[in-house]
């Protein structure tokens, strides 16, 4: 694995930072990764599935996203797979998001070159924080999604921007759990550039 994990910020650092909904982010979903450690049955599942996981929160409406991890490449892969429902079913301002960071990829990499393919993502909006905020935009605008009414962007990117705080916490394969702290890809980074982030050291 290329991914570079860190250290997160000590409680009372995060406090300071974010308040108590920030440590209370930061302490479940540290309890849903150490959770899902325990149900694997192997590393190697661990490792094709499970390298991040993510919540996000609304912080104004106390609104919280359940815990995602990555989609695995097979899953990415596969044609009317979980991947690509999702995808298709996706809050629209995300959406719009997602398919803004594609179009610039095509646009700036050549994509059959494998470093571009791989680094960041192989498939913008598969990370698990991208999956955390779908999931946390359909509970907030829950009315508009399912009646499909529209929210504008304005709408959109201010709640990003003013309600929404998000924890990506790596699983280390292995006894440790230490520098388990991670920060979005380059992808993911551009998608949710608008979201408050409580990152690692
Ligand atoms: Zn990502």
């Amino acid at each position: 694995m290329n991914f570079k994990k860190w250290n997160r910020l000590s409680d009372a650092e995060i406090l300071s930072k974010f308040g108590q909904e920030g440590l209370d982010l930061v302490h479940e979903v540290e309890a849903f990764a150490l959770n899902h450690i325990s149900l694997a049955t192997s590393k190697a599942q661990l490792a094709d599935r499970d390298i991040i996981i993510s919540g996000m929160w609304d912080i104004n409406t106390g609104k919280k996203s359940d815990y995602f991890h990555n989609f695995s490449k097979q899953e990415c892969q596969r044609v009317g797979g979980d991947y690509e429902l999702y995808l298709e079913n996706m809050f629209p301002n995300l959406k719009k998001r997602v398919d803004d960071v594609k179009a610039f990829r095509k646009e700036n990499y050549n994509l059959e070159d494998v470093r571009f393919r791989k680094n960041p993502g192989e498939f913008p909006g598969a990370h698990a924080e991208v999956r955390a905020l779908d999931n946390l935009a359909k509970k907030r605008f829950k009315y508009e999604f399912e009646n499909n009414i529209p929210i504008t962007d304005e709408v959109f990117d201010a709640w990003l921007k003013n309600d929404v705080l998000g924890y990506n916490r790596n699983i280390e394969l292995g006894v440790g759990q230490i520098k388990v702290g991670m920060h979005t890809c380059a992808d993911c980074f551009h998608i949710l550039d608008l979201v408050t982030f409580i990152k690692p050291l």
